[in-house]
C-alpha cells in the first residue's frame, strides 16, 4: 500500500503540544512505511483562522524537525492545501449528494434547534437533529428559499450501525441513530469540517487517518460520507490525547501549551519530541533517551498506548536536561546567545573562550535554556549580587569568621600558583576546620551570592583571584 498521510490543523492559534504530538505520529509512519507526509491546512472556520497562525504552525512543525512533502507552501500533485482554495471542489461533491437525495436542504432556524436541543436534553436523550426538513418537497424548499432563508444542507443518516477497524483501539462501532442528519454545507455556503475533511482525504489519496481520539465521534459520520460518494475510506488510527495533572485533556488553565511558549523556555526540539513521544508510548527496551533515529528503528502504530497519558512538565525538564548534556559545546553556546543577549550580556565583546568555558559548566547544570538568567550573577559582575539566604548565612559573627580566613588561604593559594582544586579545598578545610558541606556552601555564597549553583572546583578558577577576593569582601561587608 502507498502510505500517504496528513497533519490538518486549524489555523485558529498558537500549534499545542497535543497537535504536535499528532503530526510527529503521522509524520514518524511515513517516513517508516516510506510514504508521504502531507500538511492539509483547514480553514474553513473563516472567522477564526488566520495567516498569522498558518506562519506560526509551520514555522513550528519546522522547529521540531517535522517536514512534509506536500503542503501549502511547496505545493505538490493534489493542492491546493488550504481547505480555503478547495470550496468550489466541495461544492460539486455536495451537489451530487443533494441530487442523489442523500443531502437535503434543512431550513430550521438556529432558536428552533436549540429548543429541540434541550427538548431532548430535558427528555434524558442525546441531542440530535429530528429531520423535520427531511422530507420537504422541491417546491416547498423553493417557496421558503425564495422568502431569502438560506438553508444548510444536512446529510441523511441511514439507521444501522457504523463500524470500522480503528488501528489503535481495535474494533469501534457507533449507532447512526446516536448521530443524526449532520450539516455538510453551512448556511454561508461553507462546507464543513467532516465533510472537506473527507473530500480531500480523498482528493489526496490518504491512506491512514491518524489524529487524536478527540475526532473518534467524526469517524462514523466521515465513514458515511465516503460510502454514499462511492469511496472507499481510509484507515483509521486514533490516539489518546494529553491529559492535565486533573486528568481532562491539557488545556491552558494546566499551564504552557504551545510549542512555541516550550521553544522560548529554552526546551530543545529533539526533547520535545522525544517527550510528547514518549507520552504514548514506550520502547520495547523502556529506553528513555530516543533520538529520531533511534524512534524510526522502534515505532509502529500498533504500539501507540490506547490510555492517555498525564502530562510531566518534570519529565519533560529532565529528558531537555539529557539532550542539553548532548549536545556539542560550540552548538550550545550557540544556543544561549539569545539568552544572554536578552539579560543584555554583551557576549560579542567577551573573550570566547571564557564564553565557551561559562557555557560549558552551564551545559551539565541546566534543564531549559532560560535557566541560564538564574546563573548570569556568578560569571557576570554587572550581575552579581547576594540573594537573601546567601546574606542571611554570611552575616553570622561564627561565619564571617570562617570567611576571614578562607579569604587569606584562597589569596596565598591563587598567589602560589595554586595547584589542584580539590587541595585548595583540603587545605581551606583544614585552615577553618569547617568541613564538606557546611564550609562549601559558605563559600558558595560568598563567591557567588547563591546557594545553588554549579560546581564549586569549576567556578573558582573560571572567576579568578581578583574576582574571588572582591566578592569576599563584599560578603565580610554585609551587614
Ligand atoms: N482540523 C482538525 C483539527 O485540527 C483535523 C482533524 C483531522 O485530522 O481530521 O483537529
Amino acid at each position: 500500500m502507498n502510505v500517504r498521510v496528513r497533519f490538518a490543523p486549524a489555523p485558529t492559534g498558537l500549534l499545542h503540544i497535543g497537535n504536535a504530538r499528532t503530526a510527529l505520529f503521522n509524520y514518524l509512519f511515513a517516513r517508516k512505511e516510506k510514504g508521504t507526509f502531507i500538511l492539509r491546512i483547514e480553514d474553513t472556520d473563516v472567522e477564526r483562522s488566520t495567516d498569522a497562525s498558518i506562519e506560526a504552525i509551520l514555522q513550528d512543525l519546522q522547529w521540531l524537525g517535522i517536514f512534509w512533502e506536500e503542503g501549502p507552501d511547496i505545493g505538490g500533485p493534489h493542492g491546493p492545501y488550504r481547505q480555503s482554495q478547495r470550496l468550489s471542489l466541495y461544492h460539486g461533491y455536495a451537489e451530487q449528494l443533494f441530487t442523489q437525495g442523500i443531502a437535503y436542504k434543512c431550513f430550521c432556524t438556529p432558536e428552533r434547534l436549540e429548543s429541540l436541543r434541550k427538548e431532548q436534553l430535558a427528555k434524558g436523550r442525546m441531542p440530535r437533529y429530528d429531520g423535520k426538513c427531511r422530507n420537504l418537497t422541491r417546491s416547498e424548499s423553493l417557496k421558503i428559499e425564495s422568502e431569502g432563508i438560506r438553508p444548510v444542507l444536512r446529510f441523511h443518516v441511514d439507521r444501522g450501525m457504523v463500524a470500522f477497524e480503528d488501528l489503535v483501539h481495535g474494533r469501534m462501532s457507533f449507532d447512526s441513530n446516536g448521530i443524526g442528519d449532520f450539516i455538510i454545507v453551512r448556511s454561508d455556503g461553507v462546507a464543513s469540517y467532516n465533510f472537506a475533511c473527507v473530500v480531500d482525504d480523498h482528493l489526496m489519496n490518504i491512506s491512514h487517518v491518524i489524529r487524536g481520539d478527540d475526532h473518534l465521534s467524526n469517524t462514523p459520520r466521515q465513514i458515511l460520507i465516503h460510502r454514499a460518494l462511492g469511496w472507499q475510506p481510509p484507515l483509521f488510527a486514533h490516539h489518546p490525547l494529553i491529559l492535565g495533572p486533573d486528568r481532562s485533556p491539557l488545556s491552558k488553565r494546566h499551564g504552557a501549551t504551545a510549542v512555541s511558549q516550550y521553544r522560548e523556555e529554552g526546551f530543545l526540539p529533539e526533547a520535545l519530541l522525544n517527550y510528547l513521544l514518549l507520552l504514548g508510548w514506550n520502547a520495547p527496551s523502556r529506553e528513555e533517551i530516543l533520538p529520531i533515529e533511534r524512534i524510526l528503528e522502534l515505532f509502529s502504530l500498533s504500539s501507540l498506548s490506547r490510555n492517555a497519558s498525564t502530562h510531566s512538565r518534570k519529565k519533560l525538564e529532565w529528558i531537555n536536561s539529557q539532550y542539553i548534556r548532548k549536545t556539542e559545546i560550540d552548538q550550545f553556546t550557540r544556543l544561549l546567545l539569545p539568552y544572554f543577549e536578552k539579560a543584555e550580556i554583551q557576549t560579542k565583546a567577551l573573550d570566547p573562550q571564557y564564553l565557551t568555558q561559562i557555557c560549558s559548566i552551564l551545559k551539565e547544570n541546566l534543564s531549559l535554556l532560560s535557566q541560564v538568567d538564574e546563573y548570569l550573577g556568578i560569571f557576570f559582575d554587572e550581575k552579581f549580587a547576594f540573594e537573601k539566604e546567601a546574606k542571611d548565612i554570611l552575616v553570622h559573627l561564627e561565619n564571617r569568621e570562617i570567611l576571614q580566613k578562607v579569604l587569606s588561604a584562597i589569596g596565598d593559594w591563587f598567589e602560589s600558583n595554586g595547584d589542584s582544586i580539590s587541595s585548595l579545598l583540603r587545605q581551606l578545610e583544614e585552615k577553618t576546620g569547617r568541613k564538606g558541606k557546611s564550609l562549601y556552601a559558605l563559600l558558595r555564597a560568598g563567591m557567588t551570592g547563591k546557594m545553588k549553583g554549579p560546581e564549586l572546583v569549576k567556578i573558582i578558577p573560571l572567576l579568578g583571584k581578583e574576582r574571588i577576593v572582591k566578592r569576599l569582601k563584599m560578603a565580610l561587608e554585609l551587614s
